[in-house]
């Protein structure tokens, strides 16, 4: 369990001075040149140690990702870009740092810049982020005034310019490519990789992008040590972790907490339980919109991790959006929600997305109201099958597997309310 001293976002636990003088206090910016003279060998050595994954959904090991940029400049630019377009349904854990915390971003940026040569560093943030952009500019003004970034950052002789630009709406600018087209000026569109971005990003030039929560706990895991870091969650699933908690659960919320703690204990901790009790728990969908929701009764001793949730429950940790829902949920029109996002979110480039988000939503559409055959599922199912790994991006597995998780999950649902649509007894369940 995490002590409030593990805490590495105190500032969302009621210490609201999100100044730079505040920050100062909490102990950012303390030493900061001393860590970029230990060099940037040592820097991403440490954050290999430290086991961090990448927070932003996918858990790709973050130091393993640094050591991808080249280690001599062959003449190119090298650049870090932060995704910061939370749009992940359900998510909302960067706002909160961004919100609330928004020093510890800005020196992660340039420790994290320093250790892949990068001189500049682009911000990608969310277009209705506003108050959050507000904040993180107001951060940004004063960590240049005060010499922290700029020429010379912190007096370390190291040159380092911080941009914050803001996106205009698309879900598919979260995509990391497409992120890098639309900060050059085109339309969000995704790129085939590889090349991966540490080959060919920004410009065509060597890039990492990283999410927000990855960045802004670099300087307390170089502060504190990897060791540390390391000391939660199991094995493989290093850290803390910011839980976005929403649904029915008595107390919403954003907590960090340690990885792998129980999904029970985790809700008992922090949100006052399950609305009307356990019993009243019908699912869950444990990581964001885009992994597949889990029956109430298997979640109730999950183990709240990358590996616990993809290999024992067949979901994911995904952005770690915990969405609760309880006995009153209709869970076929909830999935029915999801696939029409992401058929309204498919840049239609891939033609099994394009094609393939309007068929299973026609079919969720029916679905929802039962006027279907029982047969269809098994069809939805293949369609999905049809869909997943065969696109440019992961919006097309995000659009199949909540879908998947549907008719695994709650088959027995979908079938009784066809059974009933038959013998007259469904109130047509309208789908908007
Ligand atoms: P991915 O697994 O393709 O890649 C993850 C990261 O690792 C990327 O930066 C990629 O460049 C890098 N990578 C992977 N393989 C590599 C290799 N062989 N060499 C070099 N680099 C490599 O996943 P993704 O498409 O970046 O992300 C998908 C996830 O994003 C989903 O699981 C979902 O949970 C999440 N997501 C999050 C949000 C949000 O709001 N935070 C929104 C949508 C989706
Ligand atoms: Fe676009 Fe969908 Fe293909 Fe991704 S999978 S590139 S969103 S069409």
């Amino acid at each position: 369990m995490l002590q409030d001293q593990d805490r590495i976002f105190t500032n969302l636990y009621g210490m609201h001075d999100r100044t730079l003088a505040g920050a100062k206090k909490r102990g950012h910016w303390d030493g900061t040149a001393g860590i970029l003279d230990k060099g940037r060998d040592w820097i991403v050595d440490q954050m290999k140690a430290s086991g961090l994954r990448g927070r932003g959904g996918a858990g790709f090991p973050t130091g393993l990702k640094w050591s991808f940029m080249p280690k001599e400049s062959d003449g190119r630019p090298a650049y870090l870009v932060v995704n910061a377009d939370e749009s992940e349904p359900g998510t909302c854990k960067d706002r909160e740092i961004m919100r609330h915390d928004p020093h510890t971003l800005i020196e992660g940026c340039l420790i994290a810049s320093f250790a892949m040569q990068a001189h500049a560093c682009y911000i990608y943030i969310r277009g209705e982020y506003i108050r959050e952009r507000e904040a993180l500019q107001r951060a940004i003004d004063e960590a240049y005034e005060d010499g922290l970034i700029g020429p010379n950052a912190c007096g370390s002789g190291y040159d380092f310019e911080l941009f914050l630009h803001h996106g205009a709406g698309a879900y598919i600018c979260g995509e990391e490519t497409a992120l890098l087209e639309s900060l050059e000026g085109r339309k969000g569109m995704p790129r085939m990789k590889p090349p991966f971005p540490a080959g060919a990003g920004l410009y065509g030039c060597p890039t990492t992008v990283n999410n927000v929560e990855s960045i802004a706990v670099v300087p307390t895991i170089l502060r504190r040590g990897p060791e540390w870091f390391a000391s939660f969650g199991r094995q493989n699933n290093a850290g803390t972790k910011l839980f976005a908690i929403s649904g029915h659960v008595n107390r919403p919320c954003v907590v960090e907490e340690a990885m792998s703690i129980s999904f029970e204990e985790l809700i008992e901790k922090h949100c006052g339980g399950i609305r009307g009790g356990w019993d009243n728990l019908k699912a869950v969908i444990p990581g964001g919109s885009s992994v597949p929701c889990v029956r109430g009764e298997k979640m109730r001793d999950a183990v709240m991790d990358f590996d616990y949730l993809r290999g024992e429950l067949g979901s994911g940790l995904g952005t770690a959006a915990v969405i609760v829902m309880d006995q009153s949920t209709d869970i076929i029109k909830a999935i029915w929600r999801l696939a029409k996002f992401y058929k309204h979110e498919s840049c239609g480039q891939c033609t099994p997305c394009r094609e393939g988000t309007g068929w299973m939503m026609r079919v969720m559409d029916r679905l929802v109201r039962g006027e279907a055959e029982v047969e269809e599922i098994d069809m939805l199912f293949d369609v999905t099958k049809q869909v997943e790994g065969h696109t440019i991006c992961a919006l097309g597995d995000a659009a199949a597997w909540p879908i998947q998780g549907l008719i695994r999950n709650f088959r027995d649902e979908i079938e009784d309310r066809i059974k009933a649509q038959k013998a007259g007894r469904v109130s047509a369940v309208a789908a908007e």
